[in-house]
């Protein structure tokens, strides 16, 4: 190409010299300028014209055994054109694979591009979900699947969960939909039918909540009897350790009890926790008086780096509080150090529980909200723990759209932080969170 193209500028340079050195004889060099170049340019406006027919007809004859730069341009074009055809007929054989690979399958498989637009999808995806094959092509996906969990899903690109969003085809079903991003800039939506896995679940939370009401009016039989057993001054003396063990396990049994059934309906709950106005500062200052004549609880510290209020349900937060600050209490020895803080920021706000007691073993954190369990099952039971504390409060911030961070290093002590987002904060200055120091913490 680059020689075709020297020679092209040659050729006219030459026709140029030629044109003026015979004026110049002629005693006109201008004139012969002047007729060179317009016979340079008649002949270009030529070659274009029967480039541009070529490229309209289809029949490049006349190029294909022409010469020079225009011989040239026709090459490259015609190479560009097998190149993109073989990426189509190659991209099409591709399509073509995964629409039958993804035939068979029970779930749904929409493919993606980068705009999230409809490439392809399988039937399955159109008899869980609707996707109409062709017709949707083209279609970003969220228009066919209108549900504001999918389109949030979508926009924060957070793609290594997945949703679940009731069916937009029936009434009673659900759906599980996960992005998996691939090769450059696509993505495959993978669509499951996770009906049964909900209705088990429905079940299994019913059960418990029902077991746990219909014991409650036994236990409360029990528990009197023993009661007045422990106050009655004709109990025999031998009777007395035992009833007092009976009382403890009562108190106990009843503590299961209301935290499963606070469970059950945490879980439940479909309806958003509301939006009541919530002094942070004020609940941390209630929870730590529970302690304030306690001689064997370590030192509580309140930092309120922040008088953002928080909008949620009052109830579920306090409860927050107080299971993450009895964890600490039963977690530090009396000479350690519990710091209570609330912070907010325009990233949203931290509601922190720290402490320097006997910290967690790091491959523990991930199992500590699970229900029932306890790094000690023994040593628990015996401070009284339950194993339901932190399922807890986990259910009760994911309704506030928050999320608990756990860190810990054993022997040094943890922190358990709620972080809450921005659209739960109001009536505040929004103090950046990393900015916010302890140097103008307001220690209560
Ligand atoms: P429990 O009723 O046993 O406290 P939780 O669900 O509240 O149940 O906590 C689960 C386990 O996590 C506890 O048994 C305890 O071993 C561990 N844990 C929770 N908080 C702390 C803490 N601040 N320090 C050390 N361990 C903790």
């Amino acid at each position: 190409m680059r020689d075709a193209r020297r020679k092209f500028v040659l050729g006219i340079a030459l026709l140029l010299a030629g044109g003026a050195i015979i004026g110049w004889l002629y005693g006109r060099p201008f004139i012969g300028l002047a007729t060179a170049a317009i016979v340079a340019l008649a002949w270009q406006v030529r070659q274009l014209l029967v480039f541009e027919r070529a490229l309209r007809t289809g029949d490049f004859e006349e190029l294909r055994y022409s010469r020079g730069i225009w011989a040239q341009i026709y090459a490259e074009y015609n190479y560009q054109r097998y190149r993109g055809q073989k990426y189509r007929r190659r991209y099409k054989r591709l399509l073509k694979e995964v629409r039958n690979s993804t035939k068979a399958l029970p779930d749904g498989a929409v493919l993606l591009n980068a705009d999230f637009e409809i490439l392809t999808c399988n039937p399955a995806s159109d008899e869980l979900a609707g996707f109409r094959g062709r017709q949707d092509r083209g279609q970003r996906v969220d228009n066919i699947v209108r549900d504001p969990a999918f389109t949030e899903y979508l926009r924060s690109r957070q793609f290594d969960r997945a949703v679940e969003i009731r069916s937009p085809l029936y009434d009673g079903q659900w759906l599980n939909l996960r992005i998996v991003p691939y090769g450059a800039d696509q993505y495959l939506l993978l669509i499951r039918d996770i009906t049964e896995r909900i209705r088990l679940s429905k079940m299994r939370r019913e059960f418990v909540a029902n077991a746990s009401h219909e014991l409650r009016s036994p236990l409360t039989v029990i528990s009197g009897y023993v009661d007045a057993l422990s106050t009655d001054p004709e109990t025999p003396e031998t009777w007395k350790k035992p009833v007092v063990a009976m009382q403890e396990q009562a108190e106990r049994m009843k503590t299961i009890i209301s935290e499963l059934l606070e469970l059950s309906r945490l879980e439940s709950a479909t309806t958003d926790p509301g939006r009541e106005r919530i002094d942070v500062c004020a609940l941390l200052t209630s929870a730590r008086k529970i302690y304030a004549d306690r001689q064997d609880v370590a030192k509580i510290e309140i930092e309120c780096v922040s008088p953002a209020i928080l909008l949620g349900r009052a109830s579920e937060i306090e409860s927050v509080i107080a299971n993450l600050l009895s964890n600490a209490v039963r977690h530090t020895p009396p000479s350690g150090r519990i710091t209570l803080s609330w912070r907010a920021g325009p990233e949203g706000g931290l509601l922190a529980v720290e402490d320097t007691g006997e910290g967690i073993d790091p491959e523990l954190i991930p199992r500590l909200t699970e229900r029932f369990f306890r790094v000690n099952r023994g040593r628990s039971r015996a401070d009284g723990g339950i194993g339901l504390g932190l399922a807890i409060v986990k259910h009760a911030l994911g309704r506030h759209g928050a999320e608990l961070e756990i860190e810990s290093q054993v022997g040094k002590g943890s922190s358990f932080t709620c972080r809450f987002p921005v659209d739960r904060l109001v009536g505040a200055e929004l103090v950046p969170l990393r900015a916010a120091g302890a140097q103008d913490a307001d220690k209560a």
